[in-house]
């Protein structure tokens, strides 16, 4: 199997991880883990297929969330549109059920594609790469979503020639150069084993960017409130230092790439 961002079959396997949702536990088979010796990018080794969606993402894998992470999200939403201009058209790329874009004020056009079955008016059911969308975005965000597909480069680039002039693409992705996935390995609340097809660090976030677009990368440790309590369950103690360490975390990345030179 090749390295999903530099395409290097140098690898070694760094641990095997079970199958788990952020802090739900979803069965014990052991998905191996592989590190790429070129880059440094992580990867689990798993066929791609038909059968790959239907059995990592069951219907009820997103599970309902707990009172704490729906206050979170309602922060969390505002947060994210901090960083939109008041008027534009806008593409958010694995849209889920379409929460973000339901939250968005009618002078923000927004449309949400994703992989999953949805009625909602706003929502193409495709797949990102092979639909052929008949207009262009002044806005394209990746909540999350980047490191689900195969081919982060080719989503890149495709987002890229789907951007107006000064268009902006935005990114949240994990982060595994912070210390909490230093510390907890195959328990680390964001490696998503297997749907989490790419792990980078901040060295790697240079391999997906195509060139004609200047990039920002920052820290959002408010993103997941619990990400960092979930990922030391191993390490009870290092617990105690709960909202020292999540100021400082850096588990997540949001990135701010536009095509404005
Ligand atoms: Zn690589």
């Amino acid at each position: 199997m090749n390295c999903p961002l530099c395409s290097s079959t140098k690898n070694k396997k760094i641990f095997s991880a079970n199958n788990f949702h952020g802090r739900h536990h979803l069965d014990s088979k052991k998905i191996p883990i592989f590190k790429c010796l070129d880059c440094g990018c992580l990867y689990p080794k798993i066929s791609i297929n038909k059968k790959y969606y239907k059995k990592y993402y069951p219907k009820n894998y997103q599970s309902s969330p707990s009172l704490v992470e729906s206050i979170w999200l309602k922060f969390n939403l505002f947060y994210k549109k901090l960083y939109l201009p008041p008027k534009c058209s806008l593409l958010d790329v694995g849209c889920g059920s379409g929460q973000f874009i339901n939250s968005l004020p009618p002078s923000i056009k927004a449309t949400g594609i994703d992989l999953s079955k949805s009625n909602h008016p706003h929502i193409i059911q495709a797949d990102f790469i092979k639909h052929k969308f008949n207009q262009k975005y002044d806005v394209i965000t990746f909540w999350h979503s980047l490191e689900h597909f195969q081919h982060p480069k080719k989503v890149i680039a495709k987002a890229q020639r789907l951007l107006n002039k000064d268009g902006l693409i935005l990114i949240t992705i994990p982060n595994t150069d912070s210390l909490a996935f230093k510390v907890a390995q195959n328990s680390w609340f964001h490696l998503d084993p297997p749907r989490h097809l790419f792990l980078p660090s901040v060295r790697n976030i240079n391999q997906i960017i195509p060139q004609g677009l200047s990039y920002k990368i920052v820290s959002t440790p408010l993103e997941f409130p619990l990400d960092l309590y979930w990922s030391l369950k191993k390490r009870p103690l290092l617990r105690l230092l709960y909202p020292i360490l999540k100021f400082f975390d850096t588990q997540t990345m949001l990135i701010k790439l536009s095509s404005r030179r």
